[in-house]
């Protein structure tokens, strides 16, 4: 059945795939976008579509729209971006909830938040199970991203007791891919774009850190499973790929798979940096019957073929 869908944050990395997979789908999707982060380039190609619809608006101002269903990705995800106007960044985080929230308790919609592992900090259990609380510095530099989402969640488990609103909550980790900005200044598309570049690649700290990386293919996968479980399920959810990797893994395998001569170089490692980080995915297993495909490799060399085209 076709569906009326909100996607706020609908013109950045994931919410433009997202777009795209719930147009393919047969469904109406409203894109909102304030283009902060995100960039008409990555839903041009769906302009064409009667059934795609692009919004200018900032979602920490109110909007009226009726749907069925909102994605609520609106929300600057890289660390330079998200503190580069940190109270922004909450009122984006909180304000925008209340706002989003607001509208699917008046048009009984369905909502869904993109939350993130950043609601576990610097996490002292690994791997990190959506039962853990987390270890979040409250004023420090990614508190404004962390904390936001930490009372996003709050806000979205509230409506819902409250006041019945219908609401899912994933927990996005590490996701990269093809339409990420080429100046994000996550690690992926730093990476990439200075090998392709053939400028030095920039390891911050040592190294050995980890992340574990999500192709964003899997991510769009598990995220439209969860909006369509049965109604007594919430989340949160982890979704995010297991493996987990060093940071000079990541530039070694990105420095082997473009057969670039760029050296590798450390600069200072930023403040609360995480030092490990990788999902439990069991619940996502289990209630999204979903496990992520396309290994690091696999999900490098389709990411580096569409740098390869823009840088
Ligand atoms: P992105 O920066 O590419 O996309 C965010 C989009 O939101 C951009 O198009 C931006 O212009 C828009 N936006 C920002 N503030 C807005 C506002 N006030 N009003 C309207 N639009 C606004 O980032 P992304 O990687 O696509 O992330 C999308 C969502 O997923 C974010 O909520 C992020 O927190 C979450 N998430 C992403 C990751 C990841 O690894 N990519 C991990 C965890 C969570
Ligand atoms: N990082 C790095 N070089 C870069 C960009 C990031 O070594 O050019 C590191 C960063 O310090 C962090 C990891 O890579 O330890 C992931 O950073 P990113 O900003 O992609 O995501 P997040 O820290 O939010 O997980």
């Amino acid at each position: 059945m076709k569906k009326k869908i909100l996607v706020t944050g609908g013109a950045g990395f994931i919410g433009s795939h997202l777009c795209e997979r719930l147009l393919n789908e047969g469904n109406e999707v409203a894109c909102l976008d304030n283009y902060f982060t995100g960039q008409k380039r990555n839903i041009i190609h769906l302009l064409d579509n009667p059934y795609f619809e692009l919004i200018r608006h900032d979602i920490t101002m109110p909007y009226f729209i009726e749907v069925d269903e909102i994605y609520n990705l609106a929300c600057p995800a890289s660390p330079i971006y998200y503190q580069y106007n940190p109270i922004k960044t909450i009122k984006t985080s909180v304000s925008g909830a209340i706002n989003m929230l607001g509208l699917a308790k008046r048009i009984k919609a369905k909502v869904l938040q993109a939350s993130t592992s950043e609601v576990y900090g610097d996490p002292e259990i690994h791997p990190q199970p959506e039962s853990y609380w987390g270890h979040v510095n409250p004023i420090g530099t990614r508190a404004c991203y962390d904390e936001g989402k930490r009372c996003a969640e709050s806000l979205f488990v509230n409506y819902h007791k409250q006041n019945n609103v219908r609401i899912k909550i994933i927990r996005i980790f590490n996701t990269y891919g093809p339409k990420m900005h080429p100046n994000d200044g996550r690690v992926v598309s730093n990476f990439i774009v200075q090998a392709l570049k053939g400028e030095d690649i920039t390891i911050y700290g040592d190294g050995k850190q980890t992340r574990s990386f999500q192709y964003v293919d899997d991510l769009i996968e598990g995220m439209i499973k969860l909006m369509n479980t049965g109604e007594d399920f919430t989340g949160p959810v982890n979704v995010g790929n297991p493996d987990e990797f060093t940071m000079l893994e990541l530039a070694q395998k990105v420095k082997e798979l473009t057969g670039t001569k760029s050296k590798i170089v450390y600069q200072p490692l930023p403040a609360d940096d995480p030092m490990q980080r990788k999902p439990d995915i069991t619940l996502a297993k289990k209630v999204l019957n979903w496990e992520p495909k396309i290994n690091l490799e696999e999900g490098l060399i389709k990411t580096i073929e569409y740098f390869k085209s823009i840088v």
